[in-house]
């Protein structure tokens, strides 16, 4: 269930599924999504599903971290500073780390938090940074960021993650209600004019605001 057999499966689907990086499909590849679930649950970690991880919340399905880690890559000039919006169970924060050199992850609901930081600290990832705090507001003492990729989806983009984003840099962001849609948001340079892309429609968690303990 947890072997490399087993993953080199998942990589193989999303391959078929259209993914294409190479560097994200080989650390999806090597990336333990069993740890970041919890015990009940870990026998169905590489099917290609979104899973509970409790609180309402959701581990996102893997071809949705493949695209949107992809697309964020392949947007993306420099990539040394990335901002993720929604820590989760934390897997979509280790596939970054590996992938780029300091990721920060925000996170509105404490006990996940603390989850992720343990699961995170097991497989030997230091280069993130966490913080319990509403990230619909960014972070703005650790912008601006190359790349922000947010895992819940708020109804519009919060100006705030706009403002975070370097010069030429790139918003990965699900938009909408019941119905929603995935967006490539890019800085056109150190201007204040972004260029968005809708990709494919998506059902994300929503962003909610505020934070609980
Ligand atoms: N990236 C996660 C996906 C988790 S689902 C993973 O790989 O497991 C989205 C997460 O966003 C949930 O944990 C939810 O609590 C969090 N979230 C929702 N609104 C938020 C906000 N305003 N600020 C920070 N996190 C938020």
């Amino acid at each position: 269930m947890t072997s490399q057999r087993t993953r080199q499966r998942l990589v193989e689907r999303l391959m078929d599924q259209g993914v294409t990086n190479h560097q994200v499909l080989d650390v999806m590849g090597d990336t333990p999504r069993h740890i970041f679930l919890d015990e009940a649950l870990s026998h169905r970690a590489y099917e290609d599903t979104s899973l509970p991880i409790g609180y309402g919340q959701t581990l996102s399905q893997p071809y949705i971290v493949a695209r949107m880690t992809e697309v964020l890559i392949g947007a993306a000039g420099k990539l040394e500073r990335v901002l993720e919006v929604g820590t989760g169970s934390g897997y979509q924060t280790s596939v970054l780390a590996q992938l780029v050199p300091q990721v920060y992850s925000v996170e509105r609901i404490k006990p996940l938090q603390d989850k992720a930081r343990e699961r995170l600290r097991k497989i030997g990832l230091r280069n993130v940074e966490l913080k319990h705090a509403d990230g619909g507001f960014g972070w703005p003492e650790r912008g601006p960021f190359d790349g922000i990729l947010s895992t819940a989806a708020p109804r519009e983009v919060p100006p705030e993650l706009l403002q975070q984003l370097a010069p030429d840099g790139v918003l990965v962001i699900p938009v909408g209600g019941v119905t929603q849609e995935l967006r490539l948001i890019i800085r056109d340079g150190d201007s204040d004019n972004f260029v968005t892309q809708v990709l494919e429609p998506v059902k994300f968690v929503p962003l909610l605001s505020g934070v609980t303990r």
